[in-house]
């Protein structure tokens, strides 16, 4: 019978050095979500726990409106889509926060562990295809990447990382000696990979403390759908978050994101640019939905996706509008 230690870290520093010790062993744990799911189908077998839920720095929500938001490493996703600040101010994270799992997980699961969560691929996540360390049976990726998806058709678990990368989120890490750095959320997600320790640019040495957001203008709209077969919880088939600031009745800047539909949650730059300048209306909706699916390379099986994600970026640009 293999043991397992468990070490209650009570500060960053602590967590960093834990880790830095025995980066093969060593696994952190912040609502044990997914790390759970982890151990049970036997892709990571960690000999040490290093439990962060009693680091305080790593907790909290604040806003200001010279700086923005910050969210401690440490925030569920229930804190997030009940706070008021970021209902009023970034609705579109409290919707993606409020639709992502279940009530249960959304009380224990944190915003840090969200975005380090592995792929749900069924070949990821089944142990009969670990052996093969790739996508067995690629075509049948039926919820898979229907973007960029030469190399893999896995997706981003993540849906709160949808409305983050639409609202230009950073990621916060702590290292070893203190050294801390600040990371585009854009850059810090990277595509699922079965020969990989994570899907991110998180070192094994470090620990996430926050997540930034920059300050909303006064003038901004937002709104996010997440797409799902069934209405009780379900992962996506897609979800979609707008962001637009408006000048005069007319969008002077967008951000558009879609998840679940590439390998990482993918801006949509063409939608984007199909709306800026334009007063918004039921045709330029559907005039930038269509941009963003154009360039498409569904598998056999997701080609479903295809419409599906056009009707949810029409239907969330007019959401955002209302
Ligand atoms: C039925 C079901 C439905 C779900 N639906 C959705 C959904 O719709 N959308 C969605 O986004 N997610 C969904 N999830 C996934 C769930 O939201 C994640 O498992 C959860 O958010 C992970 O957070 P956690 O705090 O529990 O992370 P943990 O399981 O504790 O950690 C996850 C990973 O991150 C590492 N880690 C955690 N925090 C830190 C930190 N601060 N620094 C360094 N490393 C850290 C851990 O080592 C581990 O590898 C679903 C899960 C289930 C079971």
């Amino acid at each position: 019978m293999s043991t397992l230690q468990w070490i209650d870290a009570k500060s960053v520093d602590e967590a960093v050095a834990l880790l830095s010790a025995d980066a093969h062993g060593t696994i952190a744990k912040a609502g044990g979500m997914d790390l759970l799911d982890l151990i049970k189908e036997g892709i990571v077998a960690p000999t040490r726990i290093v439990n962060l839920q009693h680091i305080d720095a790593l907790r909290g929500v604040q806003f200001a409106q010279a700086t923005g938001l910050r969210l401690g490493a440490l925030t569920t996703l229930a804190e997030i889509a009940g706070n008021s600040s970021i209902r009023e101010r970034y609705p579109a994270l409290a919707e993606a926060a409020a639709h992502a799992a279940t009530p249960q997980i959304r009380n224990a699961a944190t915003i840090g562990g969200n975005l380090l969560q592995r792929p749900r691929c069924w070949y990821f996540r089944n142990e009969l295809f670990h052996a093969a360390r790739q996508e067995v049976g690629r075509e049948q990726a039926q919820y898979g990447a229907i973007f960029d998806n030469s190399k893999t058709t896995m997706v981003h678990a993540s849906t709160p990382a949808t409305a983050l990368l639409a609202y230009g989120a950073s990621v916060h890490v702590a290292g070893k000696s203190g050294k801390a750095r600040a990371i585009a959320l854009s850059d810090f997600l990277l595509p699922p990979d079965f020969n990989r320790p994570r899907d991110t640019a998180l070192a094994n040495d470090e620990v996430l403390t926050h997540v930034s957001l920059p300050a909303i203008g006064a003038n901004t709209r937002a709104a996010y759908h997440k797409q799902t077969e069934r209405d009780s919880y379900d992962w996506p088939i897609c979800d979609v978050a707008v962001v637009l600031t408006l000048a005069n009745g007319k969008v002077e800047a967008a951000k558009i994101v879609a998840g679940a539909v590439a390998p990482v949650p993918r801006r949509l730059t063409a939608s984007e640019k199909a709306l800026v300048g334009r007063e918004i209306d039921e045709s330029v909706a559907a005039e930038a939905a269509r941009a963003a699916v154009r360039g498409a390379t569904p598998t056999e099986k997701n080609s479903y996706k295809v419409p599906i994600l056009e009707t949810v970026i029409r239907r969330t640009i007019l959401a955002a509008m209302a």
